[in-house]
């Protein structure tokens, strides 16, 4: 080798040096803190990074005799925007449901923290206007188009696109199901999708929608999804968009563990965990091997 392009060699790897650890931390700043998520209650998750705080499906006071609802405490932290629901960047629902979102309680949290958004399907934002709120809130009110195209809307930094995903099927005794969304976001690097009560009868919306090419981190599913009788389409659904951890939510307030427990041992699913203690929450974190999720 001539000394010319040893020189030039030696260069080259000095810089390879230099960008390597102009991309590492710069010494003294503190290693990324992981995004944390706690479970509210039903469906109802609030996600927290450095700079974002989303509430999913929250808050909600209605158990239809069945579901789970979040304590007078949390709902009264919530209406009153006080930690940890402070500076939320927005308020998302996957459908207007009572077991997910109630307007009147969400609409006097937006009335506390005016620089809170809301996004939902136009079902639900629509039906804000009918209530007594100032003016100013429908201005912060987003909605998710009616059809199949996705809606995508930024607050700030942070972007939301939801996804139509059927809402489950119910006997023809029972009122239609209203339009529902899966809210895809990313928050510090990490890829939520959460659901709502998406159907396993969705997988032709599943491949037409931004689901399957996305890469998602963590969905969060509803347990109705896995009903024995239809466990081959969910099997299909969640092999389409190999989400890496599934969050296993809408259990009943009843021994939700017990009923978690034969869904957790199906084979042919992602890791899942159940989301089956309120105000539990959980660091998440990308590692060498993939998302790590622990209790705090
Ligand atoms: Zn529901």
């Amino acid at each position: 080798m001539s000394l010319h392009r040893f020189f030039v060699l030696l260069a080259s790897i000095l810089a390879l040096g230099v960008s390597r650890s102009a991309e590492a931390a710069a010494p003294g700043d503190p290693t990324p803190k992981p995004v944390s998520l706690t479970f509210i209650a039903n469906e109802g998750v609030l996600i927290v990074g450095s700079t974002q705080k989303v509430l999913i499906d929250a808050p909600f006071t209605e158990s239809y005799g069945i579901f789970a609802v979040p304590s007078a405490a949390v709902l009264g932290q919530i209406r009153t925007a006080t930690p940890p629901f402070d500076g939320l960047t927005c308020i998302l629902a996957t459908h207007g449901d009572g077991d997910h979102i109630s307007l009147e309680e969400a609409g006097l949290h937006l009335q506390r923290d005016t620089r809170c958004a809301f996004f939902a399907p136009t079902a639900v934002t629509s039906a804000f206007g009918k209530l007594p709120f100032p003016a100013d809130l429908t201005e912060r009110m987003k909605s998710a188009a009616p059809g199949e195209s996705p809606t995508r809307v930024k607050f700030g930094d942070l972007e939301v696109t939801a996804v139509p995903v059927a809402h489950l099927l119910r006997p023809p005794t029972m009122p239609p199901p209203p339009p529902n969304v899966a809210h895809v976001l990313t928050i510090d690097g990490i890829r939520f999708a959460h659901t709502g009560d998406m159907g396993p009868h969705t997988l032709d919306a599943i491949r037409r929608s931004v689901l399957p090419g996305e890469h998602i981190d963590v969905m969060i599913v509803n347990v109705y999804f896995f009903a024995a009788e239809t466990i081959d389409s969910a099997r299909a659904i969640l092999a389409e968009v190999k989400p890496q951890v599934v969050l296993l939510a809408h259990l009943g307030p009843n021994a939700p563990a017990k009923q978690a427990e034969p869904i957790l041992k199906l084979a042919g699913f992602p890791r899942m965990i159940a989301l089956d203690t309120p105000m539990q929450t959980y660091s998440v974190s990308r590692e060498e091997n993939g998302i790590r999720i622990e209790k705090r």
